[in-house]
Formats: structure tokens, sequence, C-alpha cells
């Protein structure tokens, strides 16, 4: 089986009802991103970055996969899928994709704040503030902030480089290192980004589908088949 790889990022969500990190107002949901995703904004204030990522479970707990993850699940009967996201949703997962790397963390999950080694499920509950992990510290969202590292990104850049076929989905290309990941992929294979707006100038031979993801992926769909 050929390899599949695909980097998605918020606006693959968007269709389901999940806002993407920076819409028009340059804001996420009404918070300034330094606030609320990022390790000064959570060593400032991480009551309210705490409260933040409960209201995110909680929405969304009442989200579904939309069109676009479902195609990425259905094409492991054809490819050997491999998903890589910027989301701290579920929503691949839920859709069926057997094989999800999440750069940035996972809102399902919490960890200590001292060790993220320890990592647990919790599921859609909230995280009540002062809680605290096994080893006495504060439990805090599962969640790769800026200024933090990222632990997942070099096992993801092998996976990009021994891909086949790579599908960049809505994402703005703006947050680094995962931004940069495409440039792993083996030289002259296909790329393609599918995207309703510009984003950060990729190389011409990415192949660019202006569309929102559901139409974008139905399309990818059928070309993939063809090739
Ligand atoms: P971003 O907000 O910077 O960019 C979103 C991109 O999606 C834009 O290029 C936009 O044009 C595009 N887009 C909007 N609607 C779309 C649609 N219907 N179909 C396809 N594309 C669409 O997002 P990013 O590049 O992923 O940057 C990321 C950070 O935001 C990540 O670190 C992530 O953890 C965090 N985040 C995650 C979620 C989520 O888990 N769903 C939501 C918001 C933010």
């Amino acid at each position: 089986m050929k390899k599949l790889v695909f980097l998605t990022g918020a606006g693959i969500s968007a269709e389901s009802g999940i806002s993407t990190f920076r819409d028009s107002d340059g804001l996420w949901e009404r918070h300034r991103i330094e606030d609320v995703a990022s390790i000064e904004g959570w060593h400032r204030n991480p009551e309210l970055v705490n409260d933040f990522y409960n209201k995110r479970r909680t929405q969304l707990s009442e989200c579904e996969p939309n069109a676009a993850h479902q195609i990425i699940a259905e094409l492991e009967n054809l490819f050997d899928v491999t998903v890589i996201t910027q989301n701290v949703d579920n929503l691949h997962e839920k859709a069926g994709s057997s094989r999800v790397i999440h750069l940035h963390g996972e809102l399902t999950k919490a960890c200590s704040e001292n060790q993220k080694g320890y990592v647990t499920d919790i599921g859609f509950r909230e995280i009540v503030f002062g809680e605290k992990a096994p080893d006495g510290h504060l439990l805090r969202p599962f969640i790769v902030w800026f200024g933090e590292e990222v632990p997942l990104m070099e096992f993801a850049m092998t996976e990009v480089e021994s891909a086949d076929y790579l599908v960049i989905i809505g994402t703005s290309l703006n947050v680094y290192p995962a931004a940069g990941l495409y440039h792993y992929a083996k030289p002259g294979i296909p790329i393609w980004l599918i995207d309703p707006n510009e984003t950060q100038p990729v190389n011409k031979h990415v192949k660019i589908i202006r569309e929102k993801a559901t139409k974008g992926m139905d399309i990818l769909k059928k070309e993939l088949i063809n090739d």
C-alpha cells in the first residue's frame, strides 16, 4: 500500500463547528492567543487558562466529525494513512482514523504541570482548578503551548519523509515547527493543499485546492483514486 500522510490544522474542524485559531478578529474564542495558548499565559493566570480549555472540552463533546474527517478515515481501505494534526480535538479518531499524531496535545487528556510524562485520559470532564496529579503537582491541560517543546516533532518528520503522497488541510502554516513539516517530503511526491483562503506561500509543486475541507477532500479523493 502507498503511504498517504495528512497534515491537518484547525480549518478541517471548522465545518464541525469548532472555530479556528485566528478567526478574522485575530482572537481565539475572544481571547488573545498569548493569554490562552502560551506557557507564559499559563504562568500568569493558570485559572483562566484552565477554564478556557474546560470550555473547549465541553464544546468538543457536542461536535461531530465532518465529511473531510470521514473521507480521511475511509481512505485507510486504499492507503497506509497517517494523520499528523495540530488540532487538539478528537474528531479524526471519532471519524475512525487509526493512526493520528497530535503534535499540539489533546483536549481529552491532562498532565502534571511538573512531569509532562504523566498523562491521563479525562474524557470531556472539567479539570477542577487546583486538582493535583499523583506527583503532587497541579494537573493541567495536555496541550503544547507556545514556548514549549513539541515532543512528537521528530516522529512526525519521519512520517512525512516516508510519504508517497502528502495532503495539507486547513492550516495557515503560521505555527512553527509544525508549519515546516512539509519540507521533509521526498522530492517529487505529489503534495496538495486544501484551504478556502490564502495561506503562507508554499512552493510551486504544491497543488492548491481552494475549497473548504469537505468539498476539497471530495475532489482530492477522486484525484487519488484516479492516480
Ligand atoms: P489557523 O487558525 O492558524 O488556520 C486555520 C486555517 O484553516 C486557515 O488557513 C483558514 O483559511 C483555514 N480554514 C478555515 N475554514 C476552513 C475550512 N472550512 N476548510 C479548510 N480550511 C479552512 O490554524 P492552524 O494552522 O491549525 O494553527 C494552529 C493552532 O491552533 C494549533 O496549534 C492548534 O492546536 C490550535 N487550534 C486547534 C483547534 C482544534 O483542535 N480544532 C481549533 C483552534 C485552534
